[in-house]
């Protein structure tokens, strides 16, 4: 087989009720892109029968491709998995549950053509999502875009396509808290967006729960910035001086005679004030701490269980 102009890849954790309609979706692209392309299914450890549809799927398809991971590793662990194993030269990242429309594609490879190397779409709509997400997401990426130190667009998902020259530069890239969105921003190239709506889920419920989402938002922040770090150390110098001032006015109070023992409250307010920062203080350097634990284990960054399909 000769390498595919296109790469798709698409994530897939327990999206059992989504494969039915993926497909047909799928089948329409792969006959609407103007040059040959691979779709790659990565299976993120699911516990549904996901994979034994995919599998079900191989024989008909000679263009796709299943990658299944031992456990669950996470989407952002999969699209690396993808960005390793693509043999296209040009790769593209989807989400399993249709939310954002393979139409776009056509659009961004268009781009791609008049030699954009990173075409990256922007949510200009979020249909089907709670105000608390869409919420937490503005505010995020644009506390993210002032903290970071790197041009990350506002609003830009995993939904992107990249030229075989910024793929092999990101494959470069091994660290372990990954936040794909930011490292594609940091390694630079050409880059353009892309503007869609996003689509409501088609099906299923989102794999993203509030959890998984408050670890890549910390992942994001604190792999692409210090400033929480400087804010530690700014607040606690900030406290030791009001701790010096007032000590100093203590003596002054003793020393002129107007002491009276009623000071303990005073005393106690301070005493939890500073052992309150001192943990927050020493709760961000632990945050670091630990990533740097993460990195120097250096484990893989995620296992194949079972690659089949395509050339393989
Ligand atoms: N996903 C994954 N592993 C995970 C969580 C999610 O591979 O641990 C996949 C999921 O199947 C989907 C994509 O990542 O294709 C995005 O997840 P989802 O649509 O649930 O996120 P949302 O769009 O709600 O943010
Ligand atoms: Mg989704």
């Amino acid at each position: 087989m000769t390498a595919p102009t296109y790469s798709i890849l698409i994530p897939v954790y327990n999206e059992e009720p989504v494969l039915p309609t993926l497909f047909p979706r799928l089948d329409a692209l792969v006959a609407g892109l103007d040059a040959p392309c691979e779709v790659l299914l990565i299976d993120d450890g699911s516990r549904d029968r996901s994979a034994e549809l995919i599998r079900a799927a191989l024989p008909t398809r000679p263009w796709l491709r299943l990658l299944r991971f031992a456990r669950n590793f996470g989407h952002q662990a999969a699209l690396t998995a993808g960005y390793d194993h693509a043999l296209g030269a040009a790769v593209v990242c989807l989400d399993a549950d249709l939310q954002d429309p393979p139409e776009v594609i056509l659009e961004m490879a268009k781009r791609w053509r008049e030699g954009f190397e990173v075409v990256y779409g922007v949510r200009t709509k979020r249909q089907g999502e709670t105000p608390f997400k869409k919420f937490t997401a503005w505010a995020y990426y644009r506390t993210m875009r002032s903290l970071a130190k790197v041009d990350l667009p506002v609003d830009a998902g995993d939904f992107r396509l990249m030229d075989r020259k910024a793929v092999d530069a990101l494959k470069q890239v091994r660290e372990r808290s990954r936040y794909l969105r930011g490292l594609v921003a940091w390694i630079g190239f050409r880059q353009c967006a892309v503007p869609y709506d996003r689509a409501e889920r088609f099906a299923g419920e989102t794999k993203y729960p509030l959890r998984k989402m408050l670890r890549l938002a910390f992942d994001g922040i604190l792999s692409f910035s210090s400033v929480p770090l400087r804010i530690a150390l700014i607040l606690g110098f900030v406290v030791s001086v009001l701790s010096i001032l007032a000590g100093l006015a203590a003596i002054v109070v003793k020393l002129g005679g107007w002491y009276t023992v009623d000071g303990w409250t005073s005393l106690a307010v301070l005493v939890c004030f500073i052992g309150g920062v001192q943990l927050t203080v020493m709760g961000i350097i632990g945050e670091y701490i630990s990533r740097i634990y993460d990195e120097v284990k250096a484990r893989p960054l995620y296992l194949v269980a079972e690659n089949a399909g395509g050339a393989a």
